[in-house]
């Protein structure tokens, strides 16, 4: 078999799976919340940009700021010369205004799930996470020489049970803050409870929880009223912009600047984004009126919803998941959507189990009620 032989057969099985995954070209779009496809204006109800920070004037002159100040690029890894005083400010920043010791800055959340898993998971450690936790949580856990235990998604019962288990090891708990797919959240109290009880540290990615829930919109824990061991905030959704920060202990972050590779082998974010971010981070926190809107929009939408065929899940977050089934019937209604305007995400396995393809719809502040209006006639329609 040739490799040309093997790539050709593999692109064959995931057309027949309808699976086949391709991007979409985007033009600029003059304004939120609408997206520039092919000449024609689609309303935007796919992204995470849940604030509209995206287009934030003060975020965009900040960053204008950053690159006429300090350049285009940070030039190399942190460790070499690619840290710079507005790095160091932001991360101190991030720690004072989250409540931690330390915060480290990483390009991507899912560099940050990578390393700090790829970093902690040990061989005598124990990694019990959701079963619903992202791919690079996931991926990076698969991949570790530690004992990792998927369990049930939200079943803190059968968490329980494994922790009594294997409590007496250095053990990692996993969870998202909101859950990407499904928009519901774990019962942070009681995980919290459960790890102090096992003396076990809990992990909470909290990439669609920041800026969205909780005073000054701090996230799904400062919501809870609890504090993660370790959380993982990204700035791509809610912030606007792109990047990940870990919040730790000092000592974590020590260990983590010795060995988490993704801040040993990769070049240091630009030192403009950071100025961008720092920029960002102080809107979200001014943001209390975008989180109300975003939360009325959100009622506005379940309350207006009929249901007819499609099954929404009981979500309270941006994120409201339409289970359609099957990768055709996802397909259908997506592209039904389009026709009248309307993007939304269509989302199959692996994304998701088999068998619950979803159109994975957004909300965000910046969508109308007559936004909202067009999205829940045309569903209707579907059904
Ligand atoms: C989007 C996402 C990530 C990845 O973050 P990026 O900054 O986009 O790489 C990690 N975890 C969760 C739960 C996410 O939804």
């Amino acid at each position: 078999m040739s490799w040309q032989h093997t790539i050709e057969q593999a692109l064959q099985q995931q057309h027949a799976r309808q699976g086949w995954r391709m991007r979409t070209v985007h033009a600029a779009a003059d304004r939120l919340p609408y997206l520039l496809i092919n000449g024609q204006n689609q309303l935007n109800f796919a992204g995470n940009d849940y604030l509209g920070l995206s287009r934030h004037e003060a975020v965009i002159q900040a960053w204008q700021h950053g690159l006429s100040r300090y350049g285009a690029g940070s030039g190399a890894s942190g460790h070499v010369v690619g840290y710079t005083e507005v790095h160091e400010a932001l991360e101190a920043h991030l720690a004072q205004w989250l409540g931690y010791e330390r915060a480290l800055l990483f390009n991507s959340g899912y560099a940050a799930n990578q390393a700090l898993v790829q970093a902690l998971a040990r061989k005598d450690s124990v990694l019990l996470m959701d079963k619903l936790c992202h791919a690079s949580l996931q991926e990076a856990a698969a991949q570790s020489d530690a004992l990792v235990r998927r369990y049930g998604h939200c079943r803190h019962d059968v968490l329980a049970r494994h922790l009594a288990q294997h409590g007496a090891r250095n053990t990692l708990v996993a969870t998202e803050g909101v859950f990407s797919m499904d928009g519901d959240q774990p019962d942070l109290l009681e995980l919290r409870r459960l790890c102090d009880e096992h003396g076990a540290w809990l992990l909470v990615d909290d990439a669609h929880g920041i800026g969205v829930c909780g005073p000054e919109g701090r996230g799904s824990a400062a919501a809870a009223g609890i504090q993660a061991d370790i959380l993982v905030v990204t700035f791509g959704k809610a912030v606007g912009v792109a990047g990940a920060a870990v919040l730790c202990r000092h000592s974590t972050a020590e260990y983590l600047l010795q060995f988490a590779r993704h801040l040993i082998y990769s070049t240091a974010m630009p030192p403009a984004q950071a100025l961008a971010l720092h920029e960002a981070l102080h809107q979200v926190a001014k943001a209390d009126a975008a989180r109300a809107q975003l939360q009325a929009n959100i009622h506005d939408f379940r309350q207006r919803f009929v249901s007819g065929s499609l099954g929404l899940l009981p979500s309270h977050t941006p994120i409201q998941p339409l289970l359609c089934g099957d990768n055709d019937a996802v397909l259908a209604a997506a592209a039904a959507l389009q026709a009248q305007g309307l993007w939304v995400g269509a989302i199959r396995p692996p994304t998701v189990p088999i068998g619950q393809g979803r159109l994975r719809i957004t909300l965000s502040a910046m969508h109308q009620s007559e936004h909202i209006s067009a999205l829940l006639a045309a569903l209707e329609h579907i059904a």
